[in-house]
């Protein structure tokens, strides 16, 4: 029996690898068209041969339908549509020997225990409060980082997940920075453009929510290529707005890869005017 469920888990971590390339291949289409994906190709095809057939058919079938197939389950819900499953499936999920699906929407399921990652705890919107668009759906001034510190991936992506946990919309910065590093490891998120979007898909509890910092000077922030990044956006997603923030990463491309509006942003000095001039520049791209 106990040979059963290491074979599972080994199953279930392969496809959560394979979801992850797929994803961030997704991800560099959506920000720039162009970009080379031969390594990550490579890794997707490696990744798929780990994976027994039958396996494979379900998995795929379901990308068919969603860019995610296979989600965690937390305190006995879907993560992706939140359905409240049967106890019996619970265990079932837990002891792992085999692969179950969500009888509401259909994806695989893995569990995960609810401490190993942050948690996004947003406060709710006051009744008071008029309802926000744009931007301020997903961060506020609060958020914003006009002259970041690091010199490097790891440590800009801990100055804004301190932001978050401060401003109250994550419970951990550091195990937020432990899953935005795992996704970095996967295919760096640093673009040609000088932006990186570094993010940690599954943090759920609340809404997405970014923090943008910019580095006066530029970075490496891949460290494999020369220092070009200035402008990063760290996002926090919850596994059921994981195909919006690729919707949401493609905006802040379109303004981010004009050069004025770049300009315009490394320009300000203070998180009130970052804050205003971001605003504006994505007022119709991110609607
Ligand atoms: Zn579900």
């Amino acid at each position: 029996m106990k040979d059963t469920t290491n074979d599972m888990t080994s199953t279930i971590n392969q496809l959560i690898q394979l979801q992850e390339l797929i994803i961030a291949k997704t991800q560099r289409l959506a920000a720039s068209p162009q970009s080379n994906l031969s390594l990550l190709d490579e890794n997707i095809a490696s990744m798929r041969k780990c994976v027994a057939p039958k396996v494979l058919q379900d998995f795929d079938r379901l990308l068919q339908k969603s860019q995610i197939a296979i989600v965690p389950m937390e305190q006995g819900k879907c993560t992706a549509c939140n359905m409240t499953l049967p106890v019996s499936l619970v265990h079932q999920v837990h002891a792992a020997e085999a692969i179950y699906h969500c009888p509401s929407c259909a994806r695989l399921l893995f569990y995960r225990d609810a401490d190993s990652s942050a948690r996004n705890t947003r406060p709710p919107r006051k009744r008071t409060e008029a309802p926000k668009t744009g931007i301020a759906k997903f961060s506020s001034d609060a958020l914003m980082v006009p002259d970041l510190e690091g010199k490097d991936a790891e440590s800009v992506i801990r100055e804004l997940a301190e932001k978050l946990k401060d401003a109250k919309y994550i419970d951990d910065a550091e195990k937020l920075v432990m899953a935005a590093m795992a996704r970095e490891a996967v295919d760096s998120t640093a673009l040609e453009n000088g932006c990186a979007f570094p993010h940690a898909r599954g943090i759920e509890g609340g809404a997405l929510s970014f923090a943008l910092g910019i580095a006066k000077k530029p970075i490496a922030f891949d460290s494999s290529k020369k220092a070009s990044t200035q402008i990063v956006v760290l996002m926090v997603i919850p596994t059921a707005a994981s195909t919006f923030y690729l919707k949401l990463i493609a905006g802040f491309n379109r303004v981010l890869m004009v050069e004025k509006n770049r300009d315009a942003l490394l320009a300000t000095d203070t998180p009130e005017k970052m804050w205003k001039t971001l605003v504006k520049l994505t007022a119709k791209d991110i609607p």
